[in-house]
């Protein structure tokens, strides 16, 4: 089980730098061009024996332009609300500065815990900071240095005791008995699910360059929204713009705007393929968009298949519907290819579309919304354990080593995406087989195509 972390900080302080040494990659760029990495990135991490995701809010300037500023500060505020831990990084050589104690308060209000670190202080210079970073009252300080690595066994020691209790927490949110359940065994108290203004539904279109994304948002956005406007340049790299499309409120996380940046900024070029991912991250549902002249490359089977494993809701889009000429033979040969590379996708809705002249996008909107109602779907007890009994009815168990599995009571514990209890005895005997069996089970008979299912069996002592 892991958590994840956002490192946040005003701007310089060496995010960036940390964050690539717990990656261990050149993710991040350090840089110190204006606008390069105003964004989240995430990545995963390693720090000892320790596996967990970081994100990282390089570049939040706190400017004087006040939209800017704003939205600097609702990106912080997004990364503080997604983070199970966030570090906060001051500049130990440079002491608390008046923008530190923004992003002090931001935390104060919103982090669920924080571990304060003051950077850069190798040497003595930084002495003199990370006494001055005890009066923010974020508790002890870390001294770190990200650039030469010092420090790390303390971050580590603060993390650790976390990490054990977000392992513990997880292990206790899958049994059950907390979840209110009336004489139907319907449960109450989830939040609606219908999107609002306030809760739009939250959609990242990812795919190949070329693909037709910028295309396909355009049209939906009306051209003019997305490409002029006062805050343009921002735009562009913006992680997501809010509209009302066909009624329904959407917020859609603009992979593509941030790559056609990057085709300015060679360097930038090559850390795209990030910016869907984390695209994926923040979304409800992913719109795998294809290209129907190169369907279902390498690429776009990695960005789904993480889509599936991060739970997400997906929907193939196949684009670019008017250059076919044979298209039933087409959509059957996508059908095909469909379900034999992406088996752990079944069902899931694949639309054909035409970005450039408009056609599909109805179909498009109608496939986002079902797979986003089908990812929030919550099945009564009842229902389920009489479901049950008829799964293992009609296929037993197999008695590994002599061994009888018995499945005694099934619960929802979650949705978004749907996830199972099954109560069973030797959980760790029942084949992989009849897990995907019991999913399939429940894809089927309970009408969730598309949509990940997670199915734990827990020991019922
Ligand atoms: P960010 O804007 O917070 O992401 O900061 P960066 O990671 O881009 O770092 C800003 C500058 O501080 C860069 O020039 C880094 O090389 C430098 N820096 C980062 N960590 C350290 C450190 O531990 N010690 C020193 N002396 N400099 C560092
Ligand atoms: P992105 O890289 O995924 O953002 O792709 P773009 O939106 O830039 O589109 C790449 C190319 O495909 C452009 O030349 C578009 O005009 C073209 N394109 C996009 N959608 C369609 C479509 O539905 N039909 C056709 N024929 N061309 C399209």
């Amino acid at each position: 089980m892991s958590f994840t972390l956002a490192i946040v900080g005003r701007p310089n302080v060496g995010k960036s730098t940390l964050f690539n040494r717990l990656v261990g990659r050149k993710l991040a760029l350090v840089d110190d061009q204006p606008g390069v990495t105003r964004d989240l990135r995430e990545g995963p991490a390693k720090l000892g024996p320790l596996r967990f995701t970081v994100i990282d809010t390089a570049g939040l300037e706190v400017a004087t332009d006040e939209s800017l500023q704003g939205r600097m500060r609702r990106l912080t505020e997004r990364a503080v609300d997604m983070a199970d831990v966030c570090l906060f990084m001051i500049d130990a050589r440079a002491g608390v500065l008046p923008a530190d104690e923004i992003f002090a308060d931001i935390l104060r209000k919103r982090a669920k815990h924080v571990i304060l670190a003051a950077n850069k202080a190798e040497g003595r210079a930084g002495a003199g900071g990370l006494i001055e970073a005890y009066a923010l009252g974020l508790g002890e300080p870390i001294g770190l240095s990200a650039e030469h690595g010092e420090g790390m066994s303390d971050l580590l020691a603060q993390l650790q005791p976390l990490a054990g209790e977000f392992e513990a927490r997880a292990e206790e949110s899958a049994p059950v008995m907390d979840i209110d359940v009336d004489e139907e065994g319907e449960t109450d108290g989830d939040a609606p699910f219908a999107p609002t203004p306030e809760r739009p539904l939250q959609v990242a279109v990812v795919g190949r360059p070329n693909a037709g994304k910028s295309t396909l948002i355009n049209k939906i956005l009306g051209e003019e929204r997305l490409l002029t406007g006062p805050e343009a340049g921002i735009t562009r790299d913006a992680i997501s713009l809010a509209i009302d499309w066909n009624g329904t409120p959407f917020r859609i996380f603009d992979t593509a705007g941030m790559r056609k940046k990057a085709r300015v900024q060679e360097k930038l070029e090559k850390m795209s393929v990030s910016d869907g991912l984390r695209a994926v991250k923040f979304a409800e549902v992913v719109v795998v968009l294809l290209d129907v002249e190169i369907p279902f490359e390498q690429q776009d089977l990695r960005i789904a298949d993480l889509a599936e494993r991060e739970g997400r809701a997906v929907v193939i889009a196949v684009n670019k519907w008017d250059l076919e000429d044979e298209k039933q033979d087409k959509l059957r040969e996508l059908k095909e290819s469909f379900e034999r590379l992406l088996p752990q996708l079944r069902g899931a809705p694949l639309v054909t579309v035409s970005a450039k002249t408009g056609r599909g996008l109805e179909r498009l909107h109608d496939a986002i919304l079902r797979a986003h109602e089908v990812w929030n779907r919550r099945v009564s007890t009842a229902q389920l354990n009489r479901w049950l009994v008829g799964m293992l009815e009609q296929h037993p168990p197999p008695a590994p080593g002599g061994r009888r599995i018995k499945m005694r009571y099934a619960t929802q514990v979650k949705t978004r995406p749907p996830a199972f209890v099954i109560m069973t005895s030797h959980p760790d005997a029942v084949p992989e087989s009849y897990s995907r069996y019991l999913v399939n089970g429940l894809r089927a008979d309970f009408d969730m195509p598309g949509t990940p299912i997670r199915l734990y069996l827990r020991d019922q002592g």
